[in-house]
């Protein structure tokens, strides 16, 4: 993490664009950076000059708390220029495409530009047509890179490591990249993963993803060491997909009495924002097992890997 040219690299590619590119290499490399950049972080004189003179752009088409804000912070403690875009004042409203508004960015000649769209494979098209580093910050369905690798880095500190651990991921899985993502990173890096929801929120073939696949809680969360939830994504459902929430909490809600069945020191964690009393009881969110403020305090170092190592592979490139 010390300042100035030199630093080993870290991601081949230039861009993030999903967890499915990257190898156990990157990932540990990444997770282990993060980990330094925590422990920077419980410090008080926490601010770096790694990104000095580089502009980091924000551009979310979609809400977002923790994700934008996280990256907010991580560019801002490692120097940069950050800029948020506001799509809602934008010209986005009056229909400029998302090329049009990328090509308007690309004049502004930014270094980093980290992108949410409800739209799959959005990160993907920009990276064809900007200049700088491109972050995919949630591609509709399809992938969330930086929501996977803080997860892992949460689990790796509270297990040592990411190999034969059980993670049992529950509830809709099939509208959720934070799933996707995670299933990608865990498989790769040698967990045990479970996935377990009503049939109609499980994607076709689950089996393919080198998944296990429940279909009730109880044999799902037995012996897991880490219960992951998801937020039921009512804004993805265009069909009838749970006959109704009730139904859903009393088949698929964390409750106390479920949680007994993961082992004793099990963790549980949750992406955001969350369901109360739908996908989890508040007295597991905040309870002594969660784990979930500290996944948005690793989203902070997580972030700041991602920018720093992107623009390590920025700086090489101009010195070429
Ligand atoms: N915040 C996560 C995402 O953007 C999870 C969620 O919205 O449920 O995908």
């Amino acid at each position: 993490m010390a300042e100035g040219a030199g630093k080993p690299r870290i991601l081949k590619g230039r861009h993030l664009l999903g967890v499915a590119e990257l190898s156990i290499d990157e990932i540990t490399a990444l997770l282990d950076l993060a980990e330094e950049y925590a422990s920077l972080a419980r410090r008080r004189d926490r601010k770096l000059n790694t990104l000095r003179g580089h502009t980091h752009i924000n551009l979310f088409f979609e809400p977002s708390t923790r994700t934008q804000s996280s990256f907010e912070l991580a560019g801002k403690r490692l120097g940069a220029d950050v800029m948020n875009m506001s799509v809602k004042t934008s010209s986005v409203t009056k229909g400029e495409t998302l090329l049009d508004t990328a090509q308007t960015l690309n004049a502004m000649r930014p270094d980093l530009l980290v992108i949410r769209h409800q739209h799959s494979g959005a990160a993907e098209l920009l990276a064809q047509k900007m200049s700088c580093a491109v972050i995919n910050a949630g591609d509709g369905w399809h992938e969330h890179p930086t929501q996977a690798l803080l997860d892992a880095l949460t689990i790796r500190r509270h297990r040592g490591k990411l190999e034969n651990v059980t993670v049992t991921i529950c509830g809709d899985i099939r509208h959720s990249r934070v799933a996707r993502s995670n299933i990608l990173l865990l498989t790769r890096m040698g967990a045990r993963v479970r996935i377990v929801g009503p049939g109609p929120l499980l994607p076709p073939n689950a089996e393919r993803l080198g998944v296990e696949v429940y279909h009730r809680m109880e044999p799902a969360l037995e012996g897991a060491d880490v219960v992951m939830m998801l937020r039921l994504q009512k804004e993805r459902m265009d069909g009838a997909y749970i006959p109704s929430e009730r139904e859903y909490y009393r088949f698929w809600g964390l409750n106390e009495e479920r949680l007994k069945l993961a082992k004793e020191n099990a963790i549980v964690m949750h992406p955001g924002p969350m369901n109360r009393g739908l996908e989890i009881d508040s007295s597991i969110a905040d309870g002594p097992r969660s784990v979930i403020r500290e996944q948005v305090e690793m989203g902070v170092a997580v972030r700041m890997a991602v920018l720093d190592a992107l623009a390590r592979n920025l700086e090489t490139e101009a010195a070429a």
